[in-house]
């Protein structure tokens, strides 16, 4: 169970580019990061609008001289402290992550970098060999997948306990896009525009999250084949989609079938999961994410709860409010940051060893998002053809 015990050498010094006042994920990042005292933040350019910035940095307890108006003042006045950032998180649209990116690992920064993480496999190329060649880390952050159900997912699958899998099942889905755009605010102009959203809309926006959770509970079980069939029910969005299906063929035989949409009216968001295996099943949602249902094939339903010690290790060692308080959102992110403070750690004292065994989202997950994303678009453009998953 975690504690709040420091697990690494000291705090990191950290900031953030975007996740400015108005921005809706830069709440989520603080409250990862600043939980466990891993963290602190001393510096960002937190908003488009610097004045704005300076004025939400202030507030949030930033020295003011450390509220910056561009990415490149806040590499360049770090870069030049002695006590500069160690790691920065980007919390900005699409379009402006690999450039961000880059020039903080250029500039000796670690990242922690939102997803979509780019918009093309190449450019995830590119960077991972940066943040190889300067020794740094780079994270990504997919909401639920710190969380501990989703810990005793994987362990339950790769304990061989669902038998093989066969089906897999993901949803997330909402209805706040289920209008037109004409009074859209920010958030949406940019999701909906390919210049700043990249080759997708929901597919990456939310898209992306199922498929790192899938990837991390069925382990060695990989896509081999696709097909993608995505539309904009809100004509301006295209090219873009609203709302896609993709249906997955896996390396042992088994069969996916994955939905996204923006536009399922009156859902206020859900996301479901579920894994069938020859012997049994595992169903998670966020709507009761304290449970995960357990049904083995002519036993009773079980309803595992999180936090308890019938729990596999690799959940309970993540497990932050115990069994007698609900563990959500807040709590995933938490641990998703830890995860990343411990790898930058490591590789700031150069053990090699326990980065090797260290479970974060890294820039493989980033990129293996992207991956998905590109195999979505190529059949998706050939009016839904089964492509090779590349
Ligand atoms: P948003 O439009 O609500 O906020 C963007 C913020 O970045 C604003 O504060 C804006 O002023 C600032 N900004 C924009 N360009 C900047 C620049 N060049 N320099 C400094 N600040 C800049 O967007 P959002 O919904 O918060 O999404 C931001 C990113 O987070 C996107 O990549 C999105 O896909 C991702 N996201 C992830 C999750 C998740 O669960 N991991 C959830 C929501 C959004």
């Amino acid at each position: 169970m975690i504690n709040g015990e420091r697990t690494i050498q000291r705090p990191l010094r950290w900031g953030m580019v975007g996740g400015g006042r108005t921005g809706q994920v830069g709440y989520k990042h603080r409250t990862g990061a600043l939980r466990d005292g891993t963290y602190q933040l001393v510096a960002g350019a937190f908003d488009l609008d610097a004045e704005r910035g300076r004025d939400f940095g202030t507030a949030l307890g930033v020295e003011g001289d450390r509220c910056y108006a561009t990415y490149q003042d806040l590499i360049a006045g770090e870069t030049a402290r002695e006590d500069g950032v160690d790691v920065v998180s980007v919390a900005t649209p699409n379009f402006t992550h690999f450039e961000i990116t880059k020039a903080l690992l250029n500039a000796g920064i670690h990242v922690i970098c939102e997803k979509p993480l780019f918009f093309t496999v190449a450019e995830c190329e590119e960077v991972k060999a940066l943040a190889k060649e300067k020794g740094l880390i780079v994270g990504v952050t997919y909401g639920y997948t710190g969380h501990p159900l989703v810990r005793q997912m994987a362990a339950m699958v790769a304990k061989g306990m669902l038998g093989e899998i066969r089906i897999v099942d993901l949803a997330y889905t909402h209805g706040f896009n289920a209008g037109d755009d004409t009074n859209a605010g920010e958030a949406v102009k940019w999701r909906t525009n390919p210049e700043t959203a990249g080759p997708t809309f929901v597919l990456g926006d939310i898209g992306t999250h199922l498929y790192y959770l899938s990837e991390i509970v069925l382990g060695d079980v990989r896509v081999e084949k696709l097909l993608c069939d995505r539309t904009a029910f809100i004509p301006s969005r295209a090219p873009l989609e609203d709302h896609a299906t993709v249906l997955m063929h896996y390396s042992n035989g088994a069969r996916g079938r994955l939905w996204v949409s923006s536009v399922d009216a009156g859902n206020m968001g859900s996301q479901r999961y579920r894994f069938v295996g020859s012997k049994a099943s595992l169903v998670w949602s966020d709507s009761h994410p304290d449970q995960l249902l357990y049904q083995v094939q002519g036993e009773p339903e079980r309803i595992l709860h999180h936090g308890m010690p019938y729990l596999e290790d690799e959940s309970l060692a993540c497990d932050r409010m115990g069994a007698l308080h609900t563990e959500g959102l807040g709590d995933s992110w938490s641990n998703i940051y830890l995860w990343i403070a411990q790898a930058i750690d490591a590789r700031m004292r150069g053990d090699d060893a326990f980065l090797a065994n260290h479970h974060y989202p890294g820039i493989d997950a980033g990129l293996e998002g992207v991956r998905w994303l590109e195999n979505c678009v190529r059949s998706a453009d050939q009016g839904a053809a089964w492509v090779d998953f590349e």
